[in-house]
């Protein structure tokens, strides 16, 4: 069987039958409680209720009603937490109220409506209106450079520091004030200059994306009074992960109406480490005295073992909210601990357990009679590089699988020199992108050519692009360097020219494909790769790239807001977002590996808890404090976790862990016992349980003297 991470087209996603859903469900149908919410259409609503109970629901069957209701599907935004949850929604939606209406609405992340915004109305706030979106690393190596300083583990440092104070709000002057201590001085310094680079590349990087168009809304009455007409209701899902800028823009964009429906729930607010706060939670019904807040209690996912053991574990944790949930799925399964030797043994227990159990063996060892896909199985870790030995294992039984909430397909080396190429073409003045693109694939032009180029430039406050053109360059640099600058020049410009122009998934796709034999691309791989296989695969991938771009062309996608036809150079000036944000989407049978983090908002059958150990689960870097916030957000890591199973849920710890290099004893987690899990049994390890078996049988063929 083809493996997900060796199938050519895994980017491709098919809108049908989404991953998450095993069987079909009763009817759509809502509870009283999802009804208020529904149905309160003239002010704003919070729905504030545990995991499971149905808060998604509710935003797509009250996109639906607002619809009902009137409102054109233009005028309704629905935002949420990634791409991949926007990608699920509208297809809820589809299902609900047709494609004709779903294809319009503005379902999208935040980020993607920030990109919207500037798109149309960034020349209001200073950029030109083709800027360039820097991804993280880009901004990291902007960091790195703005800072003088070689060493990576500071400069992620830096640019972590920089990004809380522009999810605060704050700019460099503000950040400076406000920061304490040396280091965070000189941190707020590099800020500034981070920043003064930015403006002159006219690049923003994805914290720009909400807080330029919340200084556009602040700032200009105008746009201000066309957005909040736009949206004449606004959704949002996973409110507690929103932090105080993307709050600010959803007060912004509602205005004083306030007509919104945010659903969340504090209990899984997870990304406080990046910003997010449960503040806007307590916030809300202070800034709109007319809110009315929502509580949902029937969980409608997990059985009763599972939701018992989630319930027990965030009762330690302290309540911003009281919150009962309740299911009546009966109990199910008790929820199985397994202790394992070791991170290959926990994988190889991960795989003999989708197998039974595909296989139609229940727990307790009968045949269960139904067979599963392997989309029913998740398995939950925290920490990306976990994913590896799971990789391997399932790999080895012939399992697809994908990995979600990893190091994404966007990250490899030949898509990121593409997406050089296209930003350059999107701004000619984005200066990092023209250093990437003008040395991939090689052309002559070498580091000395390009210092001496960037020396031209600073003085002249002109971009590297510009710089190629200016008449007297050539008195400062020697003839074949100018020669070979100004063919780059050329290529840049008729890719360029011909991108504005096309539109459309034919077209687009036989534009990048001439584009990419003009620049001898395929070649550029053999050079650069000893392996001719290793070359042919990442072939694949920049043709699986083309791909996707094109179909974006045609509208096939979401396309961040209403789906329609667009320019490659339209595609090129998303790309950054859609792909930092994007999970491939597809909706293969395919097993889940994922982080806990990127598991948030999905539901699986049968899922696996993985390596709950202290030092892991609370995850602790190094001899970090333990606040106790950051433990009790490692403690809603853990309900999120639980919280994921609709059938059995199933957590392993292991006897020894490896920790860097050495090997160290495990020491299973504190959740393990806060779960209170009386009825669970302790599994045995099946090869164990043989070996058992086989001693036992010796000892009786000892024992029987007739067979001596
Ligand atoms: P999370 O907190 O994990 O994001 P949630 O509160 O958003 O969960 P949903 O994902 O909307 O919950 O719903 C959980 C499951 O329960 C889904 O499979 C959904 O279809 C189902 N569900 C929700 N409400 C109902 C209902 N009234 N009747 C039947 N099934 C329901
Ligand atoms: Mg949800």
């Amino acid at each position: 069987m083809a493996l997900l991470a060796n199938r050519p087209l895994a980017i491709i996603p098919a809108p049908e039958a989404p991953m998450n859903r095993p069987e079909p469900r009763a009817p759509a149908s809502l509870n009283n409680a999802q009804m208020r919410a529904v149905h309160h259409l003239d002010g704003p609503c919070l729905v504030l209720a545990g995991a499971g109970s149905g808060k998604t629901r509710v935003i797509v069957h009250k996109i639906a009603r607002l619809l009902q209701h009137g409102l054109g599907p233009k005028q309704i935004a629905a935002l949420t937490f990634t791409n991949k949850a926007a990608q699920e929604m509208r297809e809820r939606a589809k299902a609900l109220v047709g494609p004709r209406a779903a294809k319009d609405l503005a379902v999208s992340t935040f980020h993607s409506l920030g990109v919207r915004m500037l798109r149309a109305d960034g020349t209001r706030v200073g950029l030109k209106p083709n800027f360039s979106i820097l991804d993280s690393d880009d901004v990291l190596a902007l960091i790195r450079d703005a800072g003088g300083c070689s060493d990576n583990a500071l400069a992620r440092r830096w640019q972590w520091a920089i990004s809380l104070w522009k999810n605060q709000g704050l700019d460099a002057d503000a950040a400076e004030a406000t920061a304490t201590g040396d280091d965070q001085r000189v941190a707020a310094r590099v800020m500034r200059r981070v920043q003064e680079r930015l403006q002159a590349y006219q690049a923003v990087d994805f914290d720009d994306l909400i807080q330029l168009p919340l200084l556009l809304l602040q700032r200009d009455a105008e746009a201000r009074a066309r957005w909040q007409a736009q949206f004449q209701h606004i959704l949002v899902d996973e409110v507690q992960d929103t932090n105080a800028v993307q709050y600010a823009l959803l007060k912004a964009l509602t205005g004083e109406r306030g007509l919104f429906t945010a659903v969340g729930d504090d209990d899984q607010s997870i990304y406080g480490w990046r910003g997010a706060t449960i503040d806007n939670l307590k916030q809300l019904p202070l800034d709109y005295p007319a809110l009315s807040v929502i509580a949902l209690e029937q969980n409608y996912r997990s059985t009763g073992h599972i939701l018992r053991a989630a319930n027990a574990v965030i009762a330690g944790n302290p309540k911003l909210f009281e919150k009962k949930l309740w299911s009546d799925l009966g109990d199910g399964d008790p929820v199985r601990l397994i202790e394992c030797d070791s991170e290959e043994h926990e994988a190889e227990r991960a795989v003999a357990r989708i197998q039974s159990l595909r296989a139609g063996q229940t727990d307790g060892g009968s045949t269960s009679g139904s067979t599963l896909r392997f989309a029913d199985f998740a398995v939950l870790y925290r920490a990306n590089h976990q994913a590896r030995v799971f990789e391997q294992k399932l790999r080895a039984a012939q399992i697809p699988y994908k990995v979600s909430g990893g190091q994404s397909f966007f990250d490899r080396a030949e898509i990121k020199d593409l997406c050089a190429w296209l930003r350059l073409i999107v701004n000619n003045d984005d200066d990092p992108a023209f250093l990437r693109a003008v040395t991939t694939p090689k052309r002559g032009i070498g580091h000395q050519t390009l210092a001496a180029l960037g020396e031209f430039a600073a003085p002249r406050k002109t971009s590297l692009f510009d710089a190629l053109f200016a008449p007297s360059l050539a008195a400062a640099l020697k003839g074949k360097a100018v020669d070979a600058l100004h063919e780059f020049g050329r290529d840049v410009h008729t890719l360029q020219e011909r991108a504005t122009h096309t539109t459309g998934t034919e077209d687009a796709k036989a534009l990048l494909l001439d584009w990419l034999s003009d620049i001898r691309y395929e070649q550029h791989l053999h050079d650069g790769e000893d392996s001719q296989k290793l070359a042919e695969a990442r072939w694949r991938n920049v043709l699986d790239f083309i791909d996707w771009m094109a179909r974006r062309c045609g509208g096939d996608e979401d396309t961040g807001g209403a789906a329609q036809r667009q320019s490659v150079l339209q595609v090129a000036q998303t790309i950054s977002v859609i792909i930092s944000l994007a999970d491939r989407g597809d909706e293969q049978d395919v097993v889940t590996l994922s982080t806990l983090h990127a598991a948030k908002g999905l539901e699986w059958p049968h899922v696996m808890l993985a390596s709950v150990n202290e030092g892991l689960l609370p995850f602790r870097s190094g001899d970090d404090d333990m606040t106790a916030e950051r433990l009790q957000e490692e403690r809603r890591l853990m309900y999120v976790g639980i919280t994921r199973a609709r059938y059995t849920l199933c957590v392993s710890t292991l006897k020894r862990r490896k920790k860097g290099r050495d090997t160290v004893i495990g020491v299973p987690s504190r959740f393990i016992g806060e779960m209170k899990l009386d009825e669970a049994k302790l599994q045995e390890d099946p090869r164990a349980r043989l070996k058992k078996l086989r001693d036992a049988m010796a000892a009786k063929v000892a024992a029987a003297p007739g067979l001596r």
